[in-house]
């Protein structure tokens, strides 16, 4: 032993035991190598030292396991192949060139798991049956696949085969790399089975085959995530700061969203990311990943889910070849099922953390812990980007992202997977947490839980509350919540919000000044309607005269129709929602007319802004937030033809002010100095990196989002806290 103790250790599920006897030095020496030489994917949460007798132990051994309770152990999300197993797939053997090949460091987990406690049988592997090496090495306690549940080789382990206009072509994986990569390198599209789910994968270089994917999926605009050879290629066309390199490479690897270095942007098909100066980056983390970029020419390929635009991400083997078949130039498929589907995580690192933009592969299913009794409640998300969430002890359980609830196929995966979790968990809900939104179709499921008590939660306040879980707070804060739509109890759609709230309750204290939304959710997808009614609410019917991008790109009987909608008030409601406002001067300053994909216009805004630029616009603070005469001081300079990056950077300013003063306002009178920001609006990098440095300077303690979404992917957390905090309170 490197520490010269002796002793034993002993797996539980509820945590590891290790007794040892030896000198104080070495034992020290012994605690501090815990955290330093862990495995990558372990996580320790505590680490308690008792002293008792001195044993006089032979040796050091590891005993068997034993399970101490009826409670479960954590399941682990899914590994990237690490590096000792890349070079067994090197080496002569029964896993050279094997592409499942994985060990206790790495390797399928959530996505196979069916159920507890984790073993094979339980697992997708069940079919699988371990030959003899497999069988010693997983029985064998000093090796690296002891009990690695999903440990297989060439001879007993799932295989790849690759088919062509939906008959099987090969099923020699040497031949099927060969036969994809030379695809992929002419221009095809191909759709290939991964860990969680399927993918579409091109050339990211390659105009013509990005088109034909865009044209497969249904013409979606959305950016493409594109996976890179390794670091050093990614590099030529990115800066990569060193938490984003450490993202990247971590054994979570999720898509990273980064900035292309200036001038580059030519280089990658400029219709994959929608001609934004971001985009998403991933490096290999399958073997079958690292096998495909050992024999392909292009350093890059498109890797989005396989699936049409609106569907979750395809898991089937079967449907992938009745839907596919004739639309891509081969589908690769292997015969290990997917059981739990889980899309690429995306994350982008602001104020030099990580924070979680879509949380799935890699992350879920490990538990969000907090400070508060969360047992027995299951929280149902939002309509969007939707994610839900069960409690179990103080733990949070978080689903993958399950997507928006519009389409069946999608509201299918959202129940059973609920189903699932409860199950996986052993939680039987005795509290079921809700958003306020009568017609979402997350409220409604929980309808199919009759019997059991409900706590409705306003969107805007869960969306505080879920970031305060993730901190841990449980006191009065200052809430800033800014995003494009939630439904307010005077019920208008709301999304400009602050309050002074806690756990449980929120006072509003002020917003962004309503607007007509002219019609209703369409206004989301055509952000020149809010510009309009920006446009009338300011300068009247005088508006028609101003010079400005939108009169040449927008039908000018379409914006009349929207002005009389607004005078006879038809299909108009109200909106305090801050993306809105960023969709308006989007359409203002001709940079989108009509989004392709979610959050198009406020993204390109975003896009724009450029640091050093220190101006901004007026705007009112009372009686609520009015940007008329930010709005003015836009169309002036667009007037002056002031550059657009400038008005952008002045757009953003103008905002960071607005939350600053309004919020200095509040702890001004109230007292309280911690604030709180989540929304959508914070996925935006130049926005929250201001506000979080303007708070510091101004002695506020700030609180945004990291592990868990600060879009609506982490409502679900904030019902769970605002229900078990009013359950606490017998307020239910
Ligand atoms: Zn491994
Ligand atoms: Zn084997």
């Amino acid at each position: 032993m490197k520490y010269r103790l002796t002793g034993w250790v002993q797996n539980t599920n509820e945590n590891v035991l290790i007794r040892v006897t030896g000198n104080q030095a070495d034992i020290a020496l012994f605690l501090d190598s815990f955290q330093r030489e862990a495995p990558p994917a372990s996580m320790i949460e505590k680490v308690t030292v008792t002293e008792t007798e001195a044993e006089p132990f032979t040796g050091f051994s590891i005993l068997h396991s034993h399970d101490v309770s009826e409670d479960i152990t954590e399941i682990s999300p899914d590994i990237a192949v690490c590096s000792d197993c890349l070079e067994d797939m090197a080496r002569e053997g029964s896993r050279h060139d094997y592409s499942f090949v994985n060990c206790t460091n790495c390797g399928p987990r959530f996505t196979i798991i069916r159920d507890l406690p984790y073993d094979r049988d339980k697992t997708t592997m069940q079919p699988f049956i371990m030959c003899r090496d497999c069988r010693e090495e997983y029985q064998t306690i000093t090796d690296r696949r002891f009990h690695a549940q999903p440990t297989a080789c060439g001879i007993c382990g799932p295989q790849y085969e690759v088919f062509l206009d939906g008959n099987r072509a090969n099923a020699a994986i040497g031949e099927i790399i060969l036969q994809v990569s030379t695809i992929i390198d002419n221009g095809g599209v191909v759709l290939m089975k991964g860990l969680g789910g399927m993918h579409a994968a091109c050339d990211a270089f390659c105009d013509t085959a990005v088109a034909k994917l865009r044209e497969i999926k249904n013409r979606e605009g959305k950016p493409f995530a594109v996976m890179f050879r390794d670091a050093g290629s990614l590099r030529e066309y990115v800066n990569l700061s060193i938490p984003e390199e450490q993202s990247l490479l971590s054994w979570r690897r999720p898509i990273v969203l980064l900035e292309i270095k200036n001038g580059k942007a030519g280089r990658v098909a400029g219709n994959v990311n929608a001609g934004l100066s971001l985009i998403g980056v991933m490096l290999p983390y399958l073997p079958f990943h690292h096998q495909l970029f050992q024999h392909l020419k292009t350093s890059a390929i498109v890797m989005t889910s396989g699936n049409f635009s609106s569907e979750p991400i395809l898991t089937g083997n079967q449907v992938a070849l009745d839907q596919f078949s004739h639309l891509m130039d081969a589908i690769v498929l292997h015969d290990r099922d997917i059981y739990n589907r889980t899309d690429d995580s995306v994350v982008r690192i602001i104020d030099g953390k990580e924070r979680i933009m879509r949380r799935s592969r890699g992350y879920v299913p490990a538990p969000v812990r907090t400070t508060l009794n969360t047992d027995g409640i299951l929280a149902f998300g939002a309509e969007l980007t939707n994610c839900f969430c069960v409690g179990k002890g103080r733990k949070a359980f978080l689903s993958q992202h399950i997507g928006d609830l519009q389409g069946l196929e999608t509201t299918l995966f959202y129940e059973q997977t609920i189903d699932r979790f409860l199950q996986l968990f052993r939680v039987k809900p005795s509290l079921l947490a809700v958003d306020m939104h009568p017609d979402y179709i997350s409220t409604k499921t929980a309808g199919k839980f009759p019997g059991i008590p409900l706590v409705t939660v306003q969107h805007h306040h869960a969306h505080i509350a879920s970031c305060m879980a993730e901190h841990g707070l449980d006191e009065k804060v200052i809430g800033v919540a800014l995003d494009g739509t939630g439904y307010g109890d005077d019920g208008h759609i709301w999304g400009g919000e602050f309050f002074v709230c806690d756990l449980v309750d929120y006072n509003r204290i002020t917003h962004f000044d309503y607007l007509p939304l002219p019609g209703g959710d369409l206004a989301a997808g055509e952000p020149w309607r809010m510009a309009v009614s920006y446009l009338y609410k300011v300068y009247g019917n005088e508006f028609r005269k101003l010079e400005l991008p939108l009169f040449h790109e927008v039908d000018p009987e379409k914006i009349e129709i929207v002005v009389r909608m607004i005078d006879r008030d038809i299909n108009c409601p109200l909106t305090s929602g801050a993306g809105r406002l960023f969709d308006a001067v989007a359409s203002l300053l001709g940079l989108c007319q009509t989004a392709t994909f979610q959050a198009e216009g406020p993204m390109r805004l975003e896009s724009m802004a450029l640091t050093g630029c220190h101006e901004s616009y007026p705007f009112e603070t009372l009686p609520v937030i009015r940007f008329d005469n930010t709005i003015r001081g836009i169309v002036d300079d667009l007037a002056r033809k002031t550059d657009i990056k400038i008005i952008a950077s002045k757009f953003h300013n103008t905002i960071i002010s607005v939350i600053f003063e309004s919020v200095n306002a509040i702890r001004n009178r109230e007292g309280i100095s911690r604030v709180v920001l989540s929304g959508g609006v914070f996925q935006n990098k130049y926005l929250l990196e201001g506000i979080m440095a303007r708070f510091r300077k101004n002695l506020f303690t700030v609180y945004a989002h990291t592990v868990v979404p600060t879009n609506d992917g982490g409502i679900s957390l904030g019902q769970l806290a605002v229900a078990s905090k009013r359950r606490e309170n017998k307020c239910v």
